[in-house]
């Protein structure tokens, strides 16, 4: 593959639909769309996002059973639920692909077993260990938090069996090497020097399959074995490369194959940039370049849970205040990186400061002086509006929060000048020039914000690039107290 390659690749994590998407979904489906939008929009690239979901899981059954439902039932109305909610939140995925699709899911995972299993890296053997059906996984002692699941906080079952193992340890000097080199960088630091650390204390084989019985009949068949399906996380991982096409459409796959970056939870983080990459390797298969963790999301400084009655649930939010402001208050005030906090106050506070005062009164205020004016004003050129090394910069390291930050104190350092200059004072020419200045710089700005709040943007970006600009409705009505 050349360096010149116009095409940028990104996934986001394939959740359980054991329930409605929360507030965390869809921060990480917004943090993956502006990646999407700024290689897209900005940079000009053809651009790849994809997911899909994990359907082939015991808690999905649980979930169903629970409800008194079918099982393919509660899938195929769940699966159908994260559909329309990516929709809902303005995320364009081209590819997506449900772990129950037996047409092209199914075969795809199954040769990547066969890979794997050729290159002498499947065996077979009895195993004991601590298991929790909430995140899929085995634990050891060590890892338990007083005895329980440190995710779930329940106690792990004690789960004996023969399984299919892959041969991790034969990868984790490569592993190491990838990431020590950055050529699988893990953003940002922290993340990245856990999985050293993790690494460096020796990787152990990991359980693959299960037993029929254990998995009730759930997941996908192991190849030349009817007592064994596929351990979940196995059979997940794998619809990154089959929503792409891996196994009956390899043009695509080729073409889009390996992700720039993936984008997931700070959880699920070992899955990724351990076992999935070893995975990978031994098939043969290019690895992503870069894995993108994000924190959690507490309310009012404090987790969500239904006990606690504090749930934040999203689509409540864009119903209240629009997607455009939930959009800029994910990517804005959540660090990128890190755990961060909503409420509605902050949020009220956010939204005053940075859009109704801020971005919308300065475009109601510069459309307002070059309509009473008669002057003709020029759109900016490509160059200009890419000229902004800090923004970029921010950008390409997937400092999300930073790049919109940035371009919060661009409008502050517009208003100063507009200030500064006062073209309301000025004639003719001078106003003109003055004028000028704070159009050109307002286009600049909602070019660069397409990430954030694309209709917005697009809508500035529009108005402040006619030769003649007429006065313009307040962009941020003032929310109602
Ligand atoms: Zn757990």
């Amino acid at each position: 593959m050349s360096n010149t390659k116009n095409t940028f690749t990104i996934t986001f994590a394939i959740p359980y639909v054991n329930a409605r998407p929360h507030l965390g979904h869809v921060l990480e489906w917004l943090q993956a769309d502006s990646i999407f939008r700024y290689q897209r929009d900005i940079l000009g690239k053809d651009v790849w996002l994809g997911a899909g979901t994990d359907e082939n899981s015991l808690k999905n059954v649980q979930a169903a059973a629970k409800a008194g439902k079918d099982p393919q039932a509660w899938l195929d109305e769940y699966a159908k639920i994260f559909e329309d909610a990516y929709k809902f939140f303005g995320v364009e995925l081209t590819g997506f692909r449900r772990g129950s699709d037996q047409q092209h899911h199914w075969p795809g995972v199954q040769e990547l077993w066969r890979r794997c299993d050729a290159a002498g890296d499947i065996y077979k053997k009895t195993y004991k260990g601590l298991y929790c059906v909430g995140c899929e996984s085995f634990y050891t002692e060590d890892e338990l938090v007083n005895g329980l699941c440190p995710e779930h906080l329940v106690p792990p079952e004690v789960v004996e069996e023969e399984n299919y193992f892959f041969r991790l340890s034969k990868y984790q000097d490569k592993i190491l090497q990838l990431i020590e080199r950055g050529e699988l960088n893990i953003v940002s630091e922290q993340y990245k020097n856990e999985m050293l650390g993790f690494i460096r204390k020796g990787l152990e084989d990991f359980s693959i399959s299960r037993s029929h019985k254990r998995a009730r009949g759930i997941g996908v068949p192991v190849p030349g074995d009817d007592n064994q399906v596929m351990y979940v996380w196995f059979d997940a991982l794998a619809i990154y490369i089959t929503a792409m096409g891996w196994n009956f459409d390899m043009a695509t796959f080729e073409k889009y194959w390996p992700a720039d970056v993936q984008v997931i939870g700070k959880g699920i983080n070992r899955f990724h940039s351990v076992y999935w990459i070893g995975m990978l390797l031994s098939a043969g298969l290019a690895t992503p370049k870069t894995v993108f963790v994000h924190g959690y999301i507490t309310a009012d400084g404090q987790k969500m849970s239904k006990s606690l009655g504090n749930v934040i649930d999203p689509f409540d939010l864009v119903k209240q205040y629009g997607l455009e402001p939930v959009r800029y208050y994910l990517l804005k005030e959540i660090p990128t990186h890190s755990d961060g906090d909503f409420s509605h106050t902050r949020f009220a506070e956010v939204y005053t400061a940075d859009l109704a005062n801020g971005l919308g009164n300065l475009c109601s205020r510069v459309a307002k002086l070059a309509s009473s004016a008669d002057h003709t004003f020029t759109p900016a050129a490509k160059e200009e509006l890419q000229d902004h090394p800090s923004f970029f910069e921010a950008m390409n390291q997937y400092e999300i929060s930073t790049a919109a930050q940035i371009l919060q104190s661009d409008l502050a350092k517009i208003d100063q000048q507009l200030n500064q200059d006062k073209p309301w004072k000025l004639s003719g020419a001078d106003q003109q020039a003055a004028l000028a200045k704070a159009v050109t710089s307002i286009q600049k700005v909602a070019f660069l914000l397409q990430p954030f709040m694309p209709e917005t943007a697009k809508k500035i970006y529009e108005h402040f690039s006619q030769p003649k600009i007429s006065a313009l409705q307040p962009l941020f009505p003032r929310l109602a107290v």
